[in-house]
């Protein structure tokens, strides 16, 4: 049975052209846990949040996971892929040798609320072609569970449900689990994974009775390693949470910016092929 070994609260921070959001995972406490690299939660209903949306930028060496809960953005990048982002679609965005794209709010007013996760590619796959996946809300399907509960299956496979998204390198699980008050879960976590939980409502107990820890809305939670089911209790409160997992790369990692890498001179390369236009092609 997996437990929480370090938990942390989701850190105000600004990112795109002035988008406030809340981030855990890529901060200077937790900067990645081998293979994901951020996790971003944004949410709120004041526009000014998050008008600004993120303009064209570029990407290097890794994947970009929007999950939406609410709200809409409109996605185009360099390869001529648009996607339409509203409650419940997913886009995994397969960077690998150069994008460059933007995600635009299409709303002016009322809730904005979602993740970005950044998934990273292993050296082999670094500098492959650019894949993009842009999976409509009724294409994610879910597990019911017996005690009301159930599980958006994004990625990786839950309750015998296979995942909206195949083929990535790291074999990621990407689940979304909703479990009503006074319930109790064991979910599987591949033993050779690393993995997070993000509770983004409500709260909910971790591990086994001897070394349970509670997490509250806005706190995420690093897993012990090597053991292969998580068990999630409730008490009063419902409880909404991220349960994230991926095989670790166990590569060197230089990151700068949008363009992460395994040395220095990869990322040296990176911004030259972006400055002289050949990032993408
Ligand atoms: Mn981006």
């Amino acid at each position: 049975m997996r437990h929480i070994i370090q938990t942390m609260n989701a850190q105000p921070t600004s990112d795109g052209a002035g988008v406030n959001l809340y981030r855990s995972l890529g901060s200077s406490r937790l900067p990645d846990l081998d293979p994901f690299l951020l996790l971003d939660e944004f949410k709120s209903d004041q526009a000014q949040d998050y008008l600004a949306g993120f303009p064209p930028h570029p990407h290097r060496g890794f994947e970009t996971v929007t999950y939406m809960l609410a709200g809409a953005m409109r996605h185009k990048d360099s390869q001529g892929n648009t996607g339409h982002l509203r409650a419940g679609s997913v886009q995994w965005m397969t960077a690998a040798r150069g994008i460059i794209h933007e995600e635009m709010p299409e709303q002016e007013d009322g809730l904005m609320w979602g993740f970005q996760l950044w998934v990273n590619l292993p050296a082999k796959a670094k500098m492959e072609p650019p894949r993009y996946q842009d999976i409509p809300p009724s294409d994610i399907p879910e597990a019911a569970l017996d005690n009301g509960g159930r599980i958006r299956v994004i990625a990786g496979e839950s309750h015998g449900v296979s995942g909206a998204v195949q083929g990535i390198a790291t074999a990621p699980l990407y689940v979304d689990i909703r479990l009503p008050k006074h319930s109790t879960l064991t979910h599987p976590v591949p033993s050779t994974h690393n993995a997070l939980v993000y509770v983004f409502e409500g709260e909910a107990t971790f591990g086994p009775t001897e070394e349970r820890r509670t997490l509250q809305r806005g706190q995420l939670g690093v897993l012990s390693k090597g053991e292969d089911s998580l068990t999630i209790q409730t008490q009063d409160s419902e409880a909404s949470l991220l349960l994230l997992a991926g095989q670790p790369l166990k590569e060197p990692i230089v990151k700068y910016g949008p363009f992460v890498m395994n040395t220095q001179e990869e990322i040296f390369q990176a911004i030259r092929d972006y400055q002289s236009g050949n990032l993408v092609g």
